[in-house]
This record gives structure tokens, C-alpha cells and sequence, in this order.
């Protein structure tokens, strides 16, 4: 199952820098993980300050 960014999401951009895929983008003042692309590796999720992040 991929990640997916909650709510919580403040649009830092830390994850984004993170990922090794690049299935973070900006969308709509938040960021989106793309499905497709994420491979669960969790950096994202290590790298965000709200915990925005959580494998759905
Ligand atoms: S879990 Fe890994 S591959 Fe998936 S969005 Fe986060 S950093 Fe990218
Ligand atoms: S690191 Fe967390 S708060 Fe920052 S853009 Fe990503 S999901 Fe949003």
C-alpha cells in the first residue's frame, strides 16, 4: 500500500526533497503522493514535523 498525506499537511516541501521516486508534487496548496510511483520506503514519512504521513 503506498503512503498517503493527510490533512495535517503544511506544505513544507520536506518530503518532497525526500523521495527517492519523486511521487511527491504540489497539489492545490498541499502535496500528493502519486499511487503509481511510491514505492513504501517510508523517508517521507520520517521527514515530515506534523506526522502528515502514514501508510493508508
Ligand atoms: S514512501 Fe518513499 S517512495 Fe513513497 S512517497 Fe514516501 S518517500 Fe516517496
Ligand atoms: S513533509 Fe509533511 S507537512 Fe511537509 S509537505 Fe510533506 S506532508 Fe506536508
Amino acid at each position: 500500500m503506498a503512503y498517503k498525506i493527510s490533512e495535517e499537511c503544511v506544505n513544507c516541501g520536506s518530503c518532497e526533497d525526500e523521495c527517492p521516486e519523486k511521487a511527491i508534487i504540489e497539489k492545490d496548496n498541499f502535496r500528493w503522493i502519486d499511487p503509481a510511483k511510491c514505492k513504501d520506503c517510508g523517508s517521507c514519512a520520517d521527514a515530515c514535523p506534523t506526522e502528515a504521513i502514514a501508510q493508508a
